[in-house]
């Protein structure tokens, strides 16, 4: 039987459907080679914006045109929020909701019969089917591998309670779930292990991590016993709300060498009449308190932002509050998106909508100021020496070697050497159109 699992969306996703797929090959499967027709597709689905569902949509066409004999099973954001939409594609044989998704091995194995699975689909709840809720927490085996790259991401929380007014994922995914805090640990001494040099810290609210089992100290506390792994690796935190970067994270991300000095802090809107709108809890004000003295601490210190154009009610005075706050800060990388109306959420039900042309002048705008704030940080690096990791031979072109640094920036080194560090230090020498141009430094010079 091949298989193909195609993933849309967020990181937790990429790394549910490798979870998946490790639980698809221990029974049997295999992975389709390119050009091969599948026997089983899996689209592991997103829903963040109404853009996302109809990309889904279409590559589940995709999927069921181009593997015309396989199974289809949609699982995911989408498919927890809109199953029927999901269900009414001709050609899908089971809509799985995201709590059950960790299962789908044993759904497949009790059709198949195979002794001690899951006999009939009654026998397991799947949230998107049947419209209720499952206690399942799906608990993964750690993985072995991560793609062929050597960056791996560790899924270490689930769910969100904080209902922000605009997003669906609180529906999508549920409660605050945390992973044992062992379990993540072996899990990335595994990964260090196999030689990936860098850990990506993963989480659906990552800040609230620790919050459902009750245990004080959250992701510092958790990145206090990862950085003690022996080995030569890096971690990184995926994206954390203002509010949860409290001393202990700054500490770690300013002073901690296996920690990247790079967050990305959620803004979303420079307008505080927008924020409240939004439920977002905290101000502009506390923003840019945060932003100025993590630069303040170290001025290479990578700061990225959501930021969403166009929720209904910014008029042209608010978006242009938003916009020259968002100019004054020390930021270096912008996520821009329009905002699109989530059926259920509280936003949905707002007035003050705003025209389409208008969010996607007010866009390009944003995307211009972010632009520009990356040119800037990356020419104030030139001279400096980083730290970096190889991102995978694929990116090996015309002599030069792809790399990424510990402040999230790409560098291209050319003619490397014939064996490096897992994670090794690089002097930024110029700047290409969208890269850093680095030299190695020798390996026992100390950044
Ligand atoms: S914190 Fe807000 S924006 Fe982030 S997932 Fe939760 S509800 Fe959505």
């Amino acid at each position: 039987m091949r298989y193909l699992i195609k993933t849309l969306g967020c990181k937790v996703n990429r790394i549910e459907s490798e979870q998946l797929s490790e639980a698809l090959d221990a029974q049997g499967y295999r992975p389709a080679a390119k050009g091969e027709t599948a026997d089983l597709c899996i689209l592991n689905t997103c829903s963040v914006t109404a853009r996302t569902d109809t990309e889904c949509r279409r590559m589940i066409r995709r999927l069921i045109r181009e593997n015309p004999e396989a199974r289809i099973m949609v699982t995911g954001c989408y498919a927890e929020t809109d199953p029927e939409a999901v269900r009414a594609v001709p050609g899908v044989e089971r809509v799985v909701g995201n709590r059950e998704k960790g299962r789908i091995h044993e759904i497949l194995a009790g059709d198949a019969g195979i002794p001690g699975m899951v006999q009939s689909r009654k026998d397991i709840s799947c949230p998107a089917e049947d419209g209720e809720g499952s206690s399942g927490s799906g608990t993964a085996e750690l993985l072995e591998r991560f793609g062929d790259r050597s960056r791996a991401f560790v899924k270490v929380q689930d769910g969100c309670e904080a209902f922000c007014s605009y997003c669906i994922v609180p529906l999508a995914r549920g409660p605050y779930r945390s992973e044992d805090p062992e379990r993540v640990v072996r899990q990335v001494e595994i990964f260090v292990r196999k030689g990936y040099s860098e850990i990506v810290l993963s989480g659906i609210h990552l800040g609230a991590y620790g919050a459902d089992r009750r245990e004080t100290g959250g992701v510092s506390k958790l990145l206090a016993r990862l950085i003690r792994i022996p080995g030569d690796f890096r971690i990184r935190l995926s994206s954390l709300e203002p509010m949860e970067v409290d001393d202990s994270l700054v500490d770690m991300v300013t002073g901690e060498e296996k920690v990247c000095n790079h967050l990305h802090i959620p803004l979303q809107c420079g307008d505080d009449a927008i924020l409240e709108r939004m439920k977002r809890p905290y101000r502009t004000e506390q923003y840019a308190d945060l932003v100025f003295r993590l630069r303040d601490l170290d001025p290479t210190l990578a700061i990225g932002t959501d930021v969403i154009a166009g929720f209904p009610g910014e008029d042209d005075a608010a978006f242009e509050r938003s916009l020259q706050f968002l100019a004054t800060l020390p930021l270096t990388h912008f996520h821009v998106f329009p905002y699109s109306v989530r059926p259920g959420t509280e936003a949905a039900g707002l007035d003050g909508a705003v025209p389409g042309k208008v969010k996607k002048e007010r866009c390009r705008l944003l995307r211009e100021l972010g632009s520009s704030k990356n040119r800037h940080f990356r020419k104030r690096m030139v001279g400096r020496i980083l730290k970096a990791v190889s991102i995978g031979t694929t990116e090996y072109r015309g002599g030069a070697l792809t790399l990424l640094t510990n402040n999230y920036l790409k560098a291209s080194l050319h003619n490397p050497p014939k064996s490096l560090f897992p994670v090794f230090p690089v002097k930024v020498s110029g700047l290409s159109d969208d890269m850093l141009l680095v030299k190695v430094v020798y390996h026992d010079t100390k950044p």
